[in-house]
């Protein structure tokens, strides 16, 4: 299904069958010579025959299209290779393509285990979640050229310009698209209208929420008419949700911090435990435990955040990270 947003922007609804996120909105932009898809749904029939259809829907070759990949998550990412044609350029921002590119280094998902290890996951239930993460099973299957991408770059596509934008938080490297002639931000999973999007620990990165609320700030400031957001609800208005996502990291915040104190001394498996999560398990032991990975990333960024800011400390004993009051 597409929707058209303007003369030359259409969405695509991808769906994302069997994962809470429901779908994708991918965008295609239509230019004078060459159109640029803005992310492409994971490496499964479904998406492939979404963006398909979707692209035939509008009209386009995917000849003539180029991709633009907001970030390296694999519900972005995970088909471009087996869409894009030889004359396709897959652009991806160079922060998040020397993370991705490790992804093929079984030493890269060690390390990742190692950390939620530390932070309270059982070796069962770390297993459970490979098997069942999509995160890690519908990565692109063919290895493809890149083409990495600094912030401040600009494609002019001569029916539109769209600069790139560098926000860190949801990835290291995650990047919006900005259209300041027609006032369009594409604000890829940055911002989302219908969810929070999710900010976790990564190997690479010691303040991922840190960064997120910068990143949160400094597109409040652009001059926006119309954002476009990869999940669920496809438009809403930036300022008001930026408020929002600020809002409701500070919540989440005093949480983290409320269930410290209460603890003393805490492991994140305790603390995500304690912590408000909007999924549908009735407690905390029967999540999912693909959701449990997810809340436990979230929770650790939370407290990593207030550790920088010296509101708590840390302590390794026996593996296990312990969060307790500074
Ligand atoms: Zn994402």
């Amino acid at each position: 299904m597409i929707t058209q947003l303007t003369e030359c922007v259409f969405a695509i609804d991808v769906p994302l069958p069997g994962n809470p996120l429901r779908n994708l909105n991918s965008f295609l932009i239509k230019g004078e010579n060459r159109n640029l898809l803005i992310d492409t749904g994971f490496n499964m029939p479904e998406c492939h025959e979404a963006i398909m259809n979707g692209l035939s829907e509008i009209g386009v070759n995917i000849n003539s299209t180029d991709i633009f990949l907001t970030h390296l998550h694999s519900d972005h990412v995970g088909l471009a290779p087996a869409i894009a044609s030889p004359e396709s350029k897959i652009f991806m921002s160079r922060v998040d393509f020397e993370l991705f590119s490790r992804f093929t280094d079984p030493n890269y998902f060690k390390e990742v285990d190692d950390i939620f290890l530390s932070l309270g996951l059982s070796k069962e239930e770390l297993m459970d979640n490979k098997s069942v993460n999509p995160a890690m099973i519908y990565l692109p299957s063919t290895s493809a050229e890149y083409e990495t991408i600094e912030d401040g770059r600009i494609f002019d596509l001569g029916t539109c310009r769209l600069e790139c934008i560098l926000t860190p938080g949801h990835t290291p490297g995650h990047m919006c698209l900005y259209d300041p002639d027609n006032k369009i931000l594409f604000s890829g999973d940055h911002v989302l209208f219908g969810i929070s999007p999710n900010i976790t620990s990564w190997i690479n990165m010691t303040d991922s929420l840190g960064a997120y609320l910068d990143s949160l700030k400094k597109i409040r400031e652009l001059d926006v008419e119309r954002t476009f957001s990869s999940h669920r609800t496809i438009e809403g208005d930036l300022k008001k949700r930026v408020d929002e996502l600020l809002a409701h990291h500070h919540e989440r915040l005093n949480e983290a911090e409320k269930s410290v104190k209460q603890r003393k001394s805490a492991t994140v498996y305790e603390i995500a435990s304690d912590m408000t999560w909007s999924i549908r398990a009735k407690d905390w032991e029967s999540f999912p435990v693909a959701q449990k990975w997810f809340a436990i990333g979230e929770a650790h960024s939370h407290l990593e955040y207030l550790k920088t800011r010296e509101v708590l400390k840390s302590e390794i004993k026996d593996g296990l990270i312990y969060y307790m009051p500074a």
